[in-house]
């Protein structure tokens, strides 16, 4: 998969050779609490477009989100899903906190979950969907958990949190058939421009690892080299300092659209696309570390940024 990369702009120097702020915590991202966002996920049944768990998650994010955002807005579109053909109407949920704020940073997650759990060794229950806990449910329960943090302390510049749908509704091997929603959430908005887009996919699992993705590599370098820096003043454990696999996933539309985005993936879980992803194999503990993280990279957007 090709895209261009870019030349970052003369601030975004200003903004890598900054120093790295940790702040003193006054926002407190609770793990246990994310967990449970988690397990209450994974709980509602698959969260595939067609599923009980599709409407209900919906109503779930929307009800927590509206409490604490500014604002919050559903993008909400038809597609044909590669898999089956069937038509489906797919809704991203878009969490505003700050909203005059004309300099915004980005973090999104997919929410839907996989129809299919097509990596079974086992034929028969490849046709059965995945529970999705660290492969949906993960990321979400992050930014849940991230939106209440947000609440006790508005953010100086402007955070948005966009919950995708359509994520995992492709074809195997053929990339371009992923990430509908955030594909569609790029083409819709073309004056959205937020400085830059981390997207989070796969970090529940226990113990999880997360290397530098190589698209995001290729066409961010200098932010995922920020991200690891944020993470080593944080004393992050869950940043390793190697290349990962290229992964088609939520931020590939940002950055064909020229926005700096880093996707965060574990993509080594052995659990990945079949019935065995399930909370058991996921940590409250990982899920706190990325919290930490998110609030630690808005801290530092609040400190080198132009608000
Ligand atoms: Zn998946």
């Amino acid at each position: 998969m090709a895209h261009r990369s870019f030349r970052p702009r003369a601030w975004l120097i200003m903004l890598s050779s900054a120093s790295v702020v940790t702040g003193c915590g006054e926002r407190e991202f609770d793990e246990a609490r994310a967990f449970r966002h988690l397990v209450d996920q994974v709980e509602m049944g698959p969260r595939a477009p067609g599923y009980p768990g599709h409407g209900q998650a919906l109503d779930y994010f929307r009800s927590h989100l509206e409490s604490r955002a500014d604002r919050v807005f559903l993008h909400r579109f038809e597609v044909t899903s590669p898999l089956d053909s069937s038509v489906v109407e797919l809704q991203t949920v878009v969490a505003v906190f700050n909203p005059d704020s004309p300099t915004r940073i980005l973090f999104g997650a997919h929410w839907d979950t996989r129809p299919v759990a097509d990596q079974e060794t086992d034929e028969a229950l490849r046709q059965l969907p995945v529970p999705g806990a660290n492969d949906g449910a993960s990321g979400v329960a992050v930014l849940l958990e991230v939106a209440t943090a947000l609440a006790a302390r508005s953010p100086k510049i402007g955070v948005d949190l966009a919950l995708f749908d359509g994520e995992d509704l492709g074809r195997p091997a053929e990339a371009e058939t992923y990430a509908l929603g955030s594909a569609r959430f790029v083409e819709d908005h073309p004056d959205y421009r937020p400085v830059f887009m981390v997207n989070l996919d796969m970090v529940g699992r226990k113990g999880t690892r997360i290397p530098k993705e190589s698209h995001s590599v290729l066409g961010a370098a200098w932010l995922v080299e920020r991200l690891w820096a944020i993470g080593r003043e944080i004393g992050t454990t869950v940043l390793v300092d190697s290349i990962g696999p290229p992964v088609f996933d939520d931020h590939i539309a940002f950055l064909r659209a020229g926005i700096p985005a880093v996707d965060l993936i574990d993509f080594q879980d052995p659990n990945w696309h079949t019935t065995h992803d399930l909370p058991e194999a996921c940590a409250p503990e990982s899920l706190g570390e990325i919290g930490r993280l998110v609030l630690a990279i808005v801290r530092d957007a609040e400190r080198t940024l132009r608000p």
